[in-house]
């Protein structure tokens, strides 16, 4: 009798394993077929986007784009101005159940371009060198194909759109953790969110993901080094900020040599030296910016110190003052294992199989990492290098490019996150509601 049991029920597990397996599959070929379809609207908008590039916070053109094309495609709710230029809006399932979300990021960068594509940027010293423009067009692709499958929804898909990710100018709000503040996480409450950036290491077609610590985290310092202004025929009548600031940048190259564990990553990077107006002056002062990036959270609290300590005692010892100006841009982008686990069939269902690989860690910083810290995240890279197409230039460079062959792969991954999320959510809530 028993055995009898075992053998029903091992024939009706298989059954039902084929059906889940069909049904997985059908929703892969119908987003197949429906992102295929949107592909020539996906390239004209990214192109759009391209040649109207806005800096952080200053995304209007971009905003107003997005929302009108949500609107067209009808989607259940539409709200603008979140967060300076943001764009949040909801696509709801046939059955009610829990939320998930998508994130594309806005803002373009202050870099004249290069790259020599016949629709580059129209807006003199700003250009999308980070390929924020494909990843609003692929997001803009999954909504329109979302809102054509609400029956395999059982829930809500958020789209966000957020702007300043690449920092809000100085004295400004925006970005991510303004975003939540602004309540983007709440109403309906989200249980998980996804995140794409495009990758110039990564062969076009392929997906990339990693576990844990994926992108760093980013502190942002200003430093201003003070003497005293004299001739440059006569420096002992004065105190030098230059050679104090010579002294100073080597000093704290230490830091990564001598200080920190060589086997944790760490950069310090001076990206602005600003000092002077003229040959024979030794000027008042000079103003120095850059960043440190870690992936670790005691690593980055000792890096900080000691840049701290001695900038303030080089400077002391020359005789110079100092003043340090700090700037928590983002922690470690963090990708939740559990949830990364269960979302890897998914890239393999819209990649395939071969073409999901294990990313190294990334020294650049993201602040996706502010939502990743309040509800389960996941972000992935898409590769879109390609030597043919000459995409071989890294991001936030003047000759960066894209294979936009790569596009239709990113609107099938969203989709899917979404779809096979809320599946697995809402089976979730059922299990427990059950217990
Ligand atoms: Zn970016």
């Amino acid at each position: 009798m028993s055995r009898f049991v075992c053998w029903v029920a091992l024939f009706f597990g298989i059954l039902g394993l084929i059906g889940w397996v069909e049904a997985g599959d059908e929703v892969t070929s119908r987003v197949g077929r429906l992102a295929d379809e949107v592909t020539g609207d996906v390239l004209r908008w990214r192109r759009d986007f391209h040649a109207h590039p806005e800096l952080s916070n200053r995304e209007e053109r971009t905003s107003r784009v997005v929302a009108e094309l949500l609107r067209q495609f009808g989607v259940d709710s539409l709200k603008t101005g979140v967060a300076g230029h943001g764009v949040v809006a909801l696509i709801h399932g046939r059955q009610p159940g829990p939320c998930v979300a998508l994130r594309a990021d806005m803002d373009a960068l202050p870099i004249q371009e290069r790259s020599g594509v016949p629709f580059a940027s129209q807006n003199a010293g700003v250009m999308h060198a980070c390929g924020h423009d494909a990843h609003m067009a692929m997001l803009l692709g999954a909504a329109k194909v979302l809102v054509q499958m609400r029956d395999a929804l059982p829930g809500t898909v958020k789209l966000i759109f957020q702007p300043a990710e690449e920092g809000p100018p100085r004295g400004e709000q925006g970005g991510a953790k303004l975003m939540i503040d602004e309540g983007v996480l709440e109403d309906p409450r989200v249980s998980a969110i996804f995140g794409m950036h495009v990758s110039t290491d990564l062969d076009c077609g392929k997906l990339g993901y990693r576990f844990g610590a994926l992108l760093a985290a980013v502190d942002r310092f200003r430093v201003t080094v003070r003497g005293k202004q004299s001739h440059a025929a006569t420096p002992w009548k004065g105190v030098d900020p230059i050679v104090g600031t010579a002294h100073i940048i080597s000093a704290v190259q230490t830091i990564a040599s001598r200080r920190v564990d060589a086997r944790q990553p760490v950069v310090v990077s001076f990206g602005m030296v600003h000092g002077g107006q003229a040959w024979n002056i030794i000027p008042e002062r000079v103003e120095l910016e850059g960043t440190i990036r870690t992936h670790d959270v005691e690593v980055r609290r000792l890096a900080v110190a000691q840049f701290h300590r001695i900038v303030r005692e080089t400077a002391g010892a020359l005789g110079c003052q100092v003043e340090i100006q700090w700037d928590d841009y983002g922690p470690v982008v963090w990708n939740d294992p559990d949830l990364g686990q269960r979302m890897l069939p998914s890239l393999a269902r819209a990649a395939g199989q071969g073409n999901v690989v294990e990313s190294p860690p990334v020294m650049g910083g993201e602040d996706f990492a502010h939502y990743a810290r309040k509800v389960p995240g996941f972000f992935i890279f898409l590769g879109v290098r390609n030597e043919m197409a000459g995409a071989i230039h890294p991001l936030h460079t003047p000759q960066m490019r894209i294979d936009e062959a790569a596009l239709p792969l990113g609107v099938r991954t969203h989709c899917l996150l979404a779809i096979d999320c809320l599946k697995q959510e809402a089976g979730r809530v059922s299990r427990a509601a059950e217990e």
